[in-house]
């Protein structure tokens, strides 16, 4: 493109040769480095491994001065300086894991005018010293990564991220870049108006990552589906496998051993040693196979990560995208594999209740909850849905997703969510509320202690339910709740109507469900209500 070829200064891309051996910028690379080179603000939306981190280095780099990037990413700032020394980049960082002596002497060189770049932990600049240190010293740019943690409604908020703001207040003149892979609308609205970059350019890049395969699979016995997975796809391969709790990490990583599949523990309850032991085998050896919870892999780069599987469900279709945008950096094809199940729904509603912050905070995970299961209940095309929500609507199918390749075929659930709805109903009138497990107990007629005990023999919905098994029917709640037509709460994750159920119980609304692979047909319409 010859446009950006002249909007990029020459110094840049001979940077870029010289300095990282790289021929050429890629996708809006050259041009937002254009932009920034020229002392005007960015806002940049880039995916994971899409290359964010030259768009702030080739322009310190270039500016007379030090580039200072704001990152919350502490435990990777000693790695990433010693990564850009061995390239010959004078950086260094400042955070709270440094001894005085060496704080001090990195301050020094920032007056000297002897660093390119400058990594900066946020809460740093809560200190008046860092202010005033900044201050005697000559800015090239200021760069904001991970800039989503400005947002309040997001899943990584950092308070110190509200601050930031402050950098354009007391340098104006000074450029600033900031840097994130989440890219809703409602996030880049958000970043621009708290850290006023109103003015800024926007860049948003492709989020396709079309060689990974998207699949999203029912959940009934998640370390054998795992294994049939590994076995018939990915044997030898290097791969990440997400687990929500540390508990289950060590099992599942246990398992595998036990199955003959190299696999190593990552989660913040092992001790730092052990944890980048297992992080820098699984850097250098080939065929391991990462069991980890989602504190493994911001930085990581490993080109030739195959799969990235998850056992539970991520709570948002952000974290989602971030963790299985760890496979195939190389650009060969990778697999992004997901069992979910009802307990997982259960548990997530019940951590989203318990959290920290306010009813404002707790609706909002409850939403990207929501769009995390409406991925995963989807008929279409699940990357379709998965870019539409990062904004770029109307791609088209992919067919290189499950959905695509082998389309679900759905059914008319109305009846059986009439059923459920119903006996939820009933059970409210005599105010009480149980979890799906005795709802389905109910309608399967199963005299369990509980349902005798409870009376619910007497109910009008007791033993109607014949028309499904016990996975038919919670494969229908689980619909229902990703759909939004039953409500979910409490510790013991009891099911409650909402607004929407109503439309359905009255019958102006009909249910359109997925039928399962694997899994006895469902029964047609004429089954009765
Ligand atoms: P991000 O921060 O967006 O996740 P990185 O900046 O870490 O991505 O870049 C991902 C990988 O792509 C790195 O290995 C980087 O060196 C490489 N890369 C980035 N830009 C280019 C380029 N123009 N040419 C070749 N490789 C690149
Ligand atoms: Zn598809």
């Amino acid at each position: 493109m010859s446009a950006v070829d002249e909007s990029t200064p020459a110094t840049a891309r001979e940077m870029l040769r010289r300095v990282w051996g790289y021929e050429d910028f890629r996708g809006d690379q050259a041009e937002i480095i254009g932009e920034v080179v020229a002392g005007r603000d960015a806002l940049v939306l880039m995916p994971t491994g899409g290359g964010k981190s030259l768009c702030y280095q080739v322009p310190s780099l270039v500016r007379e001065g030090t580039g200072v990037v704001v990152s919350p990413l502490i435990a990777l700032m000693a790695d990433q300086v010693d990564a850009l020394s061995a390239l010959g980049v004078r950086a260094g960082f400042l955070n709270s894991t440094q001894l005085p002596h060496e704080r001090a002497s990195t301050e020094q060189a920032l007056l000297a005018g002897e660093l390119d770049l400058l990594y900066l932990a946020p809460e740093r600049l809560r200190v008046p010293e860092t202010l005033a240190l900044l201050d005697r010293a000559r800015i090239a740019l200021f760069a904001i990564d991970e800039a989503h943690c400005v947002s309040q409604w997001g899943h990584d908020f950092r308070p110190d991220y509200l601050r930031l703001s402050m950098l354009h207040e007391r340098w104006s003149d000074v450029p600033r870049i900031a840097l994130t892979a989440t890219a809703t609308e409602a996030t880049r609205q958000e970043i621009a108006a708290r850290l006023q970059l109103e003015d800024a350019r926007h860049f948003v890049a492709d989020f396709d990552r079309p060689n990974i395969q998207y699949r999203i699979v029912p959940k009934d016995s998640p370390q054998q589906q795992l294994l049939q997975f590994l076995r018939a796809e990915h044997e030898g391969d290097a791969g990440i496998v997400y687990c929500l709790s540390r508990a289950s990490v060590e099992r599942v990583a246990e398992f595998l051993c036990s199955q003959g599949i190299p696999a190593l523990p990552y989660h913040a309850g092992l001790d730092r040693e052990v944890r980048s032991t297992n992080q820098a085998r699984f850097l250098r050896e080939e065929g391991l196979v990462m069991v980890a919870t989602i504190a493994f892999g911001m930085g990581i780069d490993k080109p030739d990560v195959r799969f990235v599987a998850h056992l539970d469900l991520p709570k948002s279709v952000e974290g989602y995208y971030q963790e299985t945008g760890r496979a195939g950096r190389d650009g060969l094809p990778s697999t992004a594999w997901l069992a979910y199940g009802l307990a997982d729904v259960v548990q997530h509603r019940k951590m989203i209740e318990s959290s920290e912050g306010d009813a404002a905070h707790r609706r909002n995970l409850g939403h990207h909850l929501d769009a995390m299961l409406a991925l995963c209940e989807t008929v279409t095309c699940r990357r379709e849905q998965l870019l539409a929500y990062f904004g770029q609507s109307g791609t088209g199918p992919c067919g290189n997703c499950d959905t695509c390749l082998d389309p679900p075929k759905t059914w008319d659930g109305t009846i059986p969510a009439q059923k459920l709805l119903s006996t939820i109903v009933r059970l409210d009138h005599r105010r009480q509320r149980y979890g799906a497990g005795h709802l389905v107990d109910i309608l399967l007629g199963r005299e369990t202690d509980r349902v005798r005990s409870l009376g619910h023999t007497d109910l009008t919905t007791f033993g109607i339910g014949a028309e499904l098994d016990e996975r038919g029917w919670r494969g229908v709640v689980r619909q229902l709740l990703a759909a939004g037509l039953v409500g979910i709460e409490g510790d013991y994750g009891t099911l409650g109507l909402t607004e929407a159920s109503v439309a359905v119980l009255r019958g102006e609304r009909q249910v359109l469900m997925r039928i399962e692979p694997g899994r006895r047909r469902a029964p047609s319409r004429s089954s009765g209500g």
